[in-house]
């Protein structure tokens, strides 16, 4: 195995670093500063003009798209296992560097299926502005009535009628769609109920202002309300032509396979980098606090903490690069099961790590005046986002115990 950057994504990486120092980290109080202007003009959902700004930074230095893979990019394109480590640095300061770079969630795992399985019309009217930054998508599966982490209860109704599919259902969690940049959504629903569980699904693009779409409202995290909102929506009789289907009919859940392997590194190395810099702020504040003496950093219970951080890290970011790699080099199905298990271990590696950061900060870990609070309820979210915990564990399982089964 070998996780060694290729010479094209080191040239990234040190220009990614030069601009989060430069840029990013800057930023991040103006961010602040103008999201609670616009929450103040009711406008909560707005993107602050900062990150614009960053945009332009970013792809005037070549940072863009850098999550394209080379099968698709040969020209700029990276590898998955060469990808993972800009995400983690993106995932440093994850409002922010990540929207600046256009290599944000859902958009990134919605441009690939629009690559994968879009027709060339589909292309030029979503993906091409998605690639450009000029607007957002959503993925829209889970729905309040089901457990949606079994995607075969997923029970929106897609039916044809004539050279158009009418839609009804109602979603919830749906990320983006409070944001007005947020142009189209990729539907999973069922145009065939009695088929096969497997075939049951398929998915649509319905544009956001399409007639018969509502968004209900905007569900918080813990208190906060993400920039671009999770949504709970309803589709009341919404018309789309049949040439808005992704891929064929039925394809539904072969397609959310294919999107959520290398998205899953994705989220994995950023939550990595969130962890990164927790750890980072929990050995600075550690040096400068006082208590009992002397700085907090000398406490044993405090050096545990920073050590089993560090340990921890190291592990998960390891487990991280081989599923990247084994994508890389066997392709998605190869993975499958190191793929379950890094979204396990990596949120939860993640979440360890910001907890002691904020212990090690004492009240101000909670506080809005760092980004750990921030950061501890966007993870904690991760457990729960692309399917909750027990379904992976549950994937592992049976991937090691089909091992013995089958003799
Ligand atoms: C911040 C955030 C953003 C999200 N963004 C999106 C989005 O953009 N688009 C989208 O479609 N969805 C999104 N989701 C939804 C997310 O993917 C679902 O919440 C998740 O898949 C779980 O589905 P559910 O909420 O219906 O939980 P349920 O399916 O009701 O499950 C509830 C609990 O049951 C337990 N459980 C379930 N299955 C098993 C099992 N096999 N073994 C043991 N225990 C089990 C688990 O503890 C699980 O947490 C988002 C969620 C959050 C919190």
């Amino acid at each position: 195995m070998d996780f060694g950057l290729s010479e094209r994504a080191q040239d990234h990486l040190g220009r990614l670093q030069e601009f989060m120092d430069s840029h990013v980290y800057p930023a991040e109080p103006v961010y602040e500063a103008q999201r609670a202007e616009l929450r103040a003009a009711g406008r909560e959902h707005h993107l602050p003009q900062i990150v614009e700004d960053l945009k332009i930074e970013a792809r005037k230095r070549g940072l863009w798209n850098l999550f394209l893979p080379d099968s698709e990019d040969p020209a700029h394109g990276l590898s998955v296992t060469d990808y993972a480590s800009l995400a983690e640095v993106t995932g440093r300061s994850p409002e922010l560097a990540p929207e600046a770079t256009n290599c944000a969630a859902p958009d990134t795992g919605n441009m690939e299926v629009l690559h994968l399985f879009g027709t060339p019309e589909q292309k030029e009217r979503w993906l091409k502005p998605l690639l450009n930054g000029e607007i957002r998508s959503a993925f829209a599966m889970t729905e309040p009535e089901v457990a949606s982490s079994d995607a075969r209860n997923i029970s929106t109704r897609i039916e044809r009628d004539g050279d158009h599919y009418v839609i009804n259902g109602r979603k919830w969690w749906i990320t983006g769609t409070a944001d007005p940049r947020c142009k189209v959504m990729i539907v999973m629903g069922k145009t065939d109920p009695d088929g096969h569980p497997y075939r049951q699904q398929s998915m649509v693009l319905v544009p956001v202002d399409a007639p018969g779409v509502e968004i209900v409202r905007p569900l918080p995290v813990f208190g906060y309300q993400d920039q671009h909102g999770h949504c709970e929506i309803t589709f009341t009789d919404v018309r789309v032509p049949v040439e808005n289907l992704v891929g064929e009919e039925g394809g539904g859940f072969a397609i959310a396979q294919a999107r959520l392997g290398p998205g899953r590194i994705h989220h994995c190395m950023r939550a990595l980098g969130a962890a990164e810099r927790a750890l980072e702020l929990m050995c600075r504040r550690a040096l400068s606090r006082e208590a009992f003496g002397g700085p907090i950093a000398r406490q044993g219970v405090v050096r545990e903490q920073i050590a089993e951080s560090r340990m921890a890290i190291e592990q998960a970011r390891l487990l991280t690069l081989k599923t990247a790699w084994l994508i890389d080099k066997h392709g998605v199905q190869a993975a499958r099961s190191e793929v379950a298990a890094i979204k396990v271990i990596a949120p939860r590696v993640a979440l360890e790590v910001v907890d002691r950061a904020i212990q090690v900060h004492g009240g101000a870990g909670v506080s809005g005046d760092t980004p750990l609070a921030a950061m501890w309820a966007g993870l904690r979210t991760l457990r729960l986002a692309d399917g909750p915990d027990e379904v992976h564990v549950r994937s592992v399982a049976r991937a090691e115990l089909g091992k013995y089964t089958d003799a």
